[in-house]
């Protein structure tokens, strides 16, 4: 969509009320879409980029709803008072219940929030307090200075300015720092961590932020009923909020409001249609409801918003650079001891991956580690990084100790790496994926990113990002998503992206494969001028021209452990290399 056509879209909405002509009836449709949207929007957030599928955003709901019920009935509050109490009692249950929960992966993860939602409409509807199944009824209506807001005409524009407020805030937060580190969870959570992305916060933090969301909408609801009970946050709502994010278009903001806006008219027109054709009442609805969706998923797999509107266009957010370069910091002396492993070893049940494996890196010199498939030079990497954990041996890099550091803390004392298979985040583009890996160099935080208050920060990361994609050749594919990209591309998108994270170290898994030869030679110039500024390399590569030309030292490894050592001219001659590896390359 054209960048203002939002704003424009939203204020035409927000006057849909203004014209008698529209029946109430159908407000009420769009103001219950409305605060479906709040929890679908959400929903994008934590399932769309998060990764994490959640059945249970009705119980949140429940908390928010409960909270401004209780509030204000059994304390006198105003509700405008409860609002941000609502939010953070949602906030509050989901660190509680994340903290249990958020360790869980994939299905299992989904289970425990429907394991959950089921638990908590058992709360809701046997705790006393709470008016066990009948609920709390007697909600005080919203009031606008002594108006109060009886009727879905009224209630329309609170709820949808509510939507508006919601869509912006989250729109700047997925634009931004943390949002990329969100983002990246789904798909490229390794590569993230590589670069310093704590996991398991941003994983709590987007959860925290779906449910308080959601505690908005329950607010919101509670305040149209004027009356809370268990069914409306039980198991099957949270599943209807997850189909019309689904539905919508998971991966696009737009598509939560818009999924919402048609699974609410549809749910509500099939209810008035289908007992006409069956001639009898009964829950058909949830049958067609259900063949309708299968049908949506088959033919637009990645939501309806995608299919409508990347019909017309598709934009990428513009982010030019600009901004003041950031601060680098110092390498360290030309020669100096980088990197030291002694004795490495990784285990795979019974195979041994790598066996005992010495290595020293000085600063500013380039060294290959090359051998056949399956000699474990990817899993060195792996635990010269600590994305693997040694069966024994120890790491230690500018003297510190790598055990017990996990891969931010790597990232942060400057180990930054690409890997063999390619880890970017495929729908995000080109520029966002490189910017990732300035991530250490940024500190702004969801709020500040809500508010537009990073502007200045994220200015200066993108100008590093446009100046690492320029070092690399491949200024112009900015805006592009990364998945449209060929592989040998991509491979060097990873280069700049580590090169964003200002590194001491770079460890290359097998950067030319896929490049054609002028391409190598681009890269191979690169690779000498970093060295020449100080950088140290450690990269694995099966083409030998390429190797042999770059590098100053060869490590050669078969079965795991160590083959050879020495300059690649001596190595190029030894008998035993010839045998095992070179032999079969040329
Ligand atoms: P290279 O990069 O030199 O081709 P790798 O380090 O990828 O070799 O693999 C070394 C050996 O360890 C191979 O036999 C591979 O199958 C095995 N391996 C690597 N990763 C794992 C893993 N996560 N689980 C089990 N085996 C693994
Ligand atoms: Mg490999």
């Amino acid at each position: 969509m054209r960048r203002g056509i939002g704003p424009i879209l939203l204020l035409l909405w927000l006057c849909v009320p203004l014209v008698q002509a529209v029946p109430s009836f159908w407000l009420t449709l769009a103001d219950y879409a409305g605060i479906s949207a709040i929890i679908a929007i959400g929903i994008v957030v934590l399932t769309g980029m998060g990764g994490i599928t959640s059945f249970g955003q009705a119980t949140f709901m429940g908390f928010g709803a409960y909270a401004t019920a209780l509030l204000t009935t059994q304390a006198g509050w105003s509700p405008w008072l409860t609002l941000p109490v609502a939010m953070a009692a949602a906030g509050l249950a989901s660190l509680v219940i994340g903290a249990v929960t958020l360790r869980l992966s994939g299905h299992y993860l989904a289970l425990g929030t429907i394991a959950w939602s089921v638990a908590f409409f058992y709360v809701f509807g046997n705790l006393d307090v709470l008016g066990r199944n009948d609920g709390i009824s007697g909600i005080p209506p919203l009031r606008i200075g002594s108006t109060a807001l009886l009727d879905s005409r009224s209630y329309y524009p609170v709820v949808w300015i509510a939507v508006g407020i919601v869509f912006l805030l989250t729109r700047n937060l997925l634009d931004s720092r943390i949002g990329r580190a969100i983002r990246a969870l789904h798909g490229g959570a390794a590569a993230a961590s590589s670069f310093g992305v704590g996991l398991a916060g941003m994983r709590m933090l987007a959860f925290a932020y779906a449910a308080v969301l959601a505690g908005l909408a329950g607010w919101l609801y509670a305040h149209m009923q004027r009356s809370v009970s268990p069914t409306p946050f039980g198991l099957n709502q949270g599943i209807e909020y997850l189909l019309l994010a689904v539905v919508g278009g998971l991966e696009r903001l737009p598509g939560a409001v818009l999924g919402a806006l048609v699974l609410t008219v549809v749910n509500d027109r099939l209810q008035d249609l289908l007992p006409l054709l069956f001639g009898s009442q009964g829950n058909y609805e949830t049958i067609v409801f259900g063949f309708l969706l299968v049908l949506v998923l088959q033919t637009a797999p990645a939501g309806l918003w995608p299919l409508i509107v990347d019909r017309f266009s598709r934009h990428a957010a513009a982010h030019p650079g600009g901004g003041e370069p950031l601060p680098n910091r110092t390498l360290p002396q030309p020669g100096a001891l980088v990197l030291q492993a002694e004795g490495l070893r990784k285990v795979f049940g019974g195979l041994v991956a790598v066996s005992d494996l010495s290595l020293e890196l000085h600063a500013g010199e380039i060294v290959g580690l090359i051998g056949p498939n399956g000699a474990g030079k990817s899993t060195t990497f792996d635990l010269l990084t600590s994305v693997a954990t040694p069966t024994s041996g120890a790491v230690h890099f500018l003297g510190a100790s790598l055990s017990h550091r996990a891969g931010p803390a790597v990232a942060r004392l400057g180990i930054a790496r690409s890997f063999q298979h390619v880890k970017l985040v495929g729908g995000m583009s080109v520029l966002e994926n490189v910017a990732l890996g300035a991530h250490l160099r940024g500190r702004a935080g969801p709020i500040r990113a809500m508010l537009r208050l990073d502007r200045v920060e994220e200015a200066r990361l993108f100008a590093e990002a446009h100046r690492q994609l320029a070092r690399v050749g491949l200024a112009g594919l900015e805006a592009l998503p990364a998945r449209s990209l060929a592989l040998g591309q991509q491979r060097v998108v990873e280069i700049a992206r580590a090169l964003c994270l200002d590194p001491v170290l770079l460890l290359l898994d097998e950067p030319a494969a896929g490049l054609r030869h002028a391409e190598k030679v681009e890269l191979a110039a690169l690779l000498r001028t970093l060295r020449d500024q100080g950088v140290t390399v450690l990269l694995v590569e099966h083409d030998m021209d390429f190797v042999m030309n770059l590098t100053d030292r060869l490590v050669v490894m078969n079965f795991g452990a160590k083959l050879a050592e020495g300059l690649p001219a001596v190595i190029g001659h030894n008998p035993a290399v010839i045998e095992a590896y070179l032999g079969s390359v040329a």
